[in-house]
């Protein structure tokens, strides 16, 4: 490990840059220069420059945190709170004995203070990377060679002409945190405001009358919420016969029914063609079937791997058979010296995954360790109710032969959410049958994102699900149905 360190390891000789944040910088040497500063990316050049690595992050936008902050988590969960306070104020607050005289929607304002989330955001990314003294340059990085990576000018940097001029940076270790963006569809005729992505439905300046969502994933089960709670009529057409594919299977069948009571209309099984504008309408045309006329269509059907342009043949570096940048255990590419983690490489594209691969491939570069359980790996969709899931789902654990015991607490038998007056879902905890360890979780409910966090401690610590029923949870709380599935795991529960 020591020779390790001291071959790739921090420098501690080269002072640190200056901090300026989307300034040249003289210094143009590096022991880390991060391509992309998402999640991924900008988490991994905080981790290092605490390890003591000179650290340059590189980023095409002026805005640091990635699709993730500028696009992604954060602007689509402040759009999901606010509709879901519209909504609520319109159809539970009575029941809570609240009256309004005239209720209306301000969608300006809501948007106007999505947008304050998201630069509350930005800045705070921007404040870290002055803190830990990491140069930040705006442009597009692309790799010219072996530790070498050119900074070029990118249009977006607008009126900060940093990154308009090409600058060479040396790199004793290069880590590519260049991300993902959305994957077209062929026969979607994407035109940047109608027929668009997530990127344009978080910034719809009036609520589309019929909105069509191509893709029963996350994104387009969120931002379709979003969009019904503010009053569209909302069509989801998917291609399989399920919604959120990769969930369990039986939270995913409870969420569909809970999401067509909320008004949602799912096409499942349609394989869509085409989608075009035609005059003041958009047309979805699926195989064989009648075309759906709509206001606005979101293509939502996943995201790829973000390789354009990183100069990837100059190092020789090939991607897999899925666009993907190939790596090994520790995030290390096969050319000597260059990492990648995040959207760009295998495994679940989500922000908190990115982050810990961002960390565990700096401390291994730095320490010689680094690790990431992806068996603990938590995965939420913001609908209301939330749905998380953790570990195996129960498909996973038939497929593999493994015997597994199950225990399953509906949130209509908490006392809490009964106050909440939100009382739909359950709690499901998969263990194995002989020795007890848990194996899986899958929660739709109320704050189900929240609940999650306890598992995916459990399942990191290798916990039984014993040691969960054993645990004292606070009374009157959301946990106390973990608690409670936990004891159904012995057919022991008290509360049903
Ligand atoms: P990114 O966040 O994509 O960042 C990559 C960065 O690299 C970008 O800033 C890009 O500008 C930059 N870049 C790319 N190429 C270059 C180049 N050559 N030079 C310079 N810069 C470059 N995940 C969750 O975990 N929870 C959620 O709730 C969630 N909600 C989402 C909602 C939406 C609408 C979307 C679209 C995504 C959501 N995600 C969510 C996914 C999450 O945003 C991604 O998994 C995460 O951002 C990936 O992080 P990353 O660091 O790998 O890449």
């Amino acid at each position: 490990m020591a020779s390790a360190k001291s071959e790739t390891g921090p420098s501690k000789s080269e002072p640190n840059p200056k901090p300026e944040s989307g300034a040249k910088s003289a210094t143009t040497s590096f022991d880390l220069v991060v391509i992309g500063a998402g999640p991924g990316g900008y988490v991994a050049a905080i981790r290092a420059a605490q390890l003591g690595m000179s650290v340059a992050c590189i980023d095409k936008e002026k805005e640091l945190g990635g699709t993730c902050v500028r696009v992604g988590c954060i602007p689509s969960k402040a759009l999901l709170e606010s509709s879901e306070l519209y909504h609520e104020s319109r159809e539970a607050f009575a029941k809570h004995g609240v009256l309004f005289e005239k209720l209306h929607l301000d969608l300006d304002a809501m948007q106007k203070r999505k947008n304050d989330v998201v630069k509350s955001n930005t800045s705070g990314v921007d404040y870290l990377f002055k803190k830990n003294k990491i140069t930040r340059f705006v442009g597009t990085g692309r790799i010219t060679g072996p530790g070498r990576v050119a900074v070029e000018g990118s249009d977006k940097a607008g009126s900060d002409k940093a990154g308009a001029d090409k600058i060479e940076l040396t790199a004793k270790h290069v880590l590519i945190a260049t991300g993902s963006v959305s994957a077209p569809l062929k026969g979607i005729e994407l035109d940047g405001d109608r027929i668009g992505t997530s990127t344009e439905a978080l910034t719809y300046s009036e609520v589309p009358a019929r909105f069509a969502v191509i893709g029963a994933g996350a994104i387009g089960l969120e931002l379709g919420s979003v969009w019904a709670r503010l009053g569209s009529k909302v069509t989801v057409f998917e291609y399989m016969d399920r919604i959120l594919p990769g969930m369990d299977a039986e939270i995913s069948a409870e969420a569909l029914k809970i999401l067509k009571k909320q008004g949602l209309e799912f096409r499942l099984g349609s394989r869509v063609t085409a989608a075009k504008k035609r005059g003041k309408v958009c047309i979805v045309e699926c195989d064989g079937k009648e075309p759906f006329e709509c206001d606005r269509v979101l293509l939502a059907v996943g995201r790829k791997p973000n390789t354009q342009g990183l100069g990837l043949d100059s190092i020789g570096l090939a991607l897999d058979e899925r666009g993907r940048v190939p790596v090994d255990d520790h995030f290390a590419t096969p050319v000597a010296g260059v990492f990648a983690i995040g959207d760009v490489i295998r495994g679940p594209m989500l922000a908190h995954k990115a982050e810990e691969e961002g960390v565990a491939c700096v401390e291994h570069i730095a320490t010689g360790y680094g690790h990431v359980n992806y068996d603990a790996i938590p995965n939420v969709v913001y609908t209301s109710p939330e749905i998380a899931s953790v570990g195996k789902t129960e498909e996973e654990l038939q497929q593999a032969g493994t015997d597994y015991k199950k225990g399953s607490f509906p949130f209509s038998a908490n006392g809490r959410a009964r106050a909440l007056g939100q009382t739909e879902g359950r709690v499901k905890i998969l263990a194995d049958r002989t020795t007890d360890r848990v194996l899986g979780a899958h929660i739709i409910g109320p704050r189900a994102g929240d609940l999650i966090a306890e598992i995916a401690v459990s399942i990191d610590f290798g916990a039984s699900s014993e040691d969960i029923a054993r645990a004292c949870h606070a009374h009157p709380t959301l946990a106390e149905a973990v608690k409670e599935a936990a004891l159904g795991v012995d057919k022991r529960s008290i509360h049903i």
